[in-house]
């Protein structure tokens, strides 16, 4: 595996990215799919693993349609920097970017009649078209019309070519466990909404990553799986065909090592007291690079193969770790997210101690951790 760019010498604790794994996770949802049109997630800095060298890896996979992202913002920044797959804009947007979204030539959800109308009436004005994605509120109750609205508009805008409709969406709100009854009946909705349009040849697209994992019938002819992509299965088990893992991990280096007596109290609020002597490591990451204070006392590192609780209170750029009389010194590899010899530290773990979900804690780590990315298979 080799590193692309080493630049982890800029910070002592840094985001690795192994592009090629990323890639066999779209070439195995791609096989699992068939031949459904691929929406690739990449809101949020690609779920914390870099936007533009996502969305290249994901270029030149050549089997993802779509690129996903939630705002505008987003997709600006990815045409500006010469990505060319058609970006769908998920999230609602203001009034304000409407010339934007047209300009750039994105699909555009229209989650209200409203801003379909003012959508519509912009494209008139300049004499353009749009491609729209009508959304549908089918249960999450978040965003999208009502069916009825929806069919209202839908027939609507056929006397209107700017605002071409391409698409029809719905979100499912509880797809990250197999068999839910609420997920099953918004894909029967969204299903018996569908198809009153069967012959305008929309994309129809509900399915996240639960939905591509535990619902077949909520494939449709576009699926929009944003976690999986990246590894993760949305109920946090592992993939069964052993093909979809993460490509993401969290590693530093040792900064500090030292040895204090018994009983020493370590960092701030002296939360952790040695029981006896004890040889103390400094780890160089803190809530300052988004690795929450929330894991003092609890979260896990990996140091030369072995694993270790952190002792006391997660400092802004830093931690401690106690050894006992275990061994490690200046400059060892810490791995905290990911594998390291024999042993491993899964996100979902992670997660778990800071009662939360994978997605937060990969949005959270933020770009002080520098990222290293190793070479996509093509
Ligand atoms: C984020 C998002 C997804 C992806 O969800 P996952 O649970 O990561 O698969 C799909 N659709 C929309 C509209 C989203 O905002």
């Amino acid at each position: 595996m080799s590193i692309l760019a080493n630049t982890s010498c800029f910070h002592p604790a840094w985001v690795e990215i192994d592009l090629s794994q990323f890639q066999r996770n779209l070439i195995a949802i791609r096989k699992r799919i068939g031949s459904v049109k691929f929406c690739l997630p990449v809101k949020a800095n690609a779920y914390g693993h870099g936007l533009l060298e996502i969305a290249r890896a994901a270029e030149s996979a050549r089997v993802v349609d779509f690129l996903g992202v939630s705002c505008l913002k987003e997709g600006v920044f990815l045409r500006e920097q010469g990505i060319s797959l058609p970006i769908l804009v998920f999230g609602a947007f203001h009034e304000d970017q409407i010339d934007d979204l047209i300009r750039y030539q994105f699909d555009v959800t229209a989650s209200s009649r409203l801003k379909a109308s003012l959508l519509l009436e912009r494209c008139q004005k300049q004499h353009a078209t749009c491609r729209v994605h009508i959304e549908v509120d089918t249960g999450m109750n978040r965003t999208g019309m009502r069916p009825e609205t929806a069919r209202e508009l839908l027939l609507k805008l056929r006397a209107h070519p700017e605002l071409q409709v391409v698409g029809l969406s719905s979100h499912l709100a509880t797809a990250d466990q197999p068999n839910h009854p609420f997920a099953l009946q918004q894909i029967e909705t969204f299903t018996r909404f569908a198809s009153e349009f069967a012959h305008d040849n929309l994309l129809l697209h509900i399915a996240n990553s639960g939905g591509v994992v535990f619902y077949p019938s909520s494939h449709f002819n576009m699926v929009r799986p944003g976690l999986l992509s990246y590894g993760y299965f949305p109920d946090g088990s592992l993939d069964p065909l052993q093909e979809i893992a993460p490509c993401f991990s969290l590693k530093a280096r040792v900064s500090y090592f030292k040895v204090v007596g018994p009983n020493a109290g370590i960092s701030y609020g002296h939360l952790y007291r040695t029981a006896k002597q004890s040889r103390i490591a400094t780890i160089p990451i803190g809530y300052g690079d988004g690795y929450f204070r929330r894991f003092s006392n609890r979260g896990h590192v990996l140091i030369r193969g072995q694993k270790y609780t952190i002792a006391g209170a997660v400092c802004m750029d830093q931690f401690m770790v106690d050894l006992g009389d275990g061994s490690a010194y200046v400059g060892d590899e810490v791995v905290l997210i990911g594998m390291q010899g024999k042993e491993s530290i899964h996100l979902q773990e992670v997660a778990s101690i800071a009662d939360t979900i994978p997605y937060e804690i990969l949005c959270a780590l933020n770009d002080r951790l520098t990222k290293v990315y190793t070479t996509p298979l093509s």
